[in-house]
């Protein structure tokens, strides 16, 4: 097998001194320097955060919280959908049990007695929201959460209801005795049907 000796030149006494890298360094910043300084013409490309934020586009998915509907009862009914789908196991539902307080409007059957997301665990990926089937949790536009513990960052029921405000839309329950009682009296043929062939 032959062998390629490459040549390695020896630094001159110039190179040596490390003027040159330090003359080229300064140019590659003068570059830059001459692209971005806002006083020769240049947009800003940076922002004074967090006092100044940017605008997150519409549909962006942050923070999940709970929100109520347009009468402002509560929108979840403890069904425990989202708990189950979550990837990380971020959320944690207690459910009111047998004897518990019952669901804050008519004709629903429960609401949960707790609901928690730990937002360290949350990956922001929009399941809950997906599966749940009264669009009582929604992602938000929140991104910066912080907190100085783990405990603060678990998001208990009353939080998330605050942070999640109203979003009108379905309100499955309000009219579902009226379904019902319409369905009692659904007409039903009682004559024989004549078939024509
Ligand atoms: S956004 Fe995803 S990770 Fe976060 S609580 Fe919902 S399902 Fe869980
Ligand atoms: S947020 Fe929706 S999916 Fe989750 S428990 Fe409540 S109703 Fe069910």
């Amino acid at each position: 097998m032959s062998t390629k000796v490459v040549e390695r030149k020896p630094l001159s006494a110039w190179e040596r001194s490390y003027i040159p890298s330090f003359l080229g360094g300064l140019g590659v910043t003068w570059n830059h320097f001459k692209r971005t300084a806002p006083f020769l013409g240049n947009k800003p490309i940076t922002m004074e955060y967090p006092e100044q934020k940017w605008v997150v586009p519409e549909g962006y998915r942050g923070a999940p919280y709970l929100v109520k509907d347009q009468e402002g009862a509560t929108k979840c009914v403890s069904c425990q959908l989202c708990e189950f789908v979550c990837p990380p196991k971020a959320i944690r539902i207690t459910p009111p049990g047998e004897n518990g307080q019952p669901a804050d409007r008519a004709n629903a059957e429960k609401m949960p007695r707790e609901f928690e997301i730990n937002m360290l665990r949350c990956i922001f990926c929009g399941l809950c929201q997906e599966v749940c089937p009264e669009e009582a949790i929604f992602l938000q536009k929140d991104y910066s959460l912080t907190g100085t513990s783990r405990e603060e960052m678990v998001y208990n029921k009353e939080k998330l209801l605050k942070l999640g405000g109203t979003h009108a839309g379905i309100q499955k329950w309000k009219h579902k005795l009226e379904e019902a009682e319409a369905q009692e009296s659904f007409p039903v043929a009682t004559e024989p049907q004549k078939h024509s062939h």
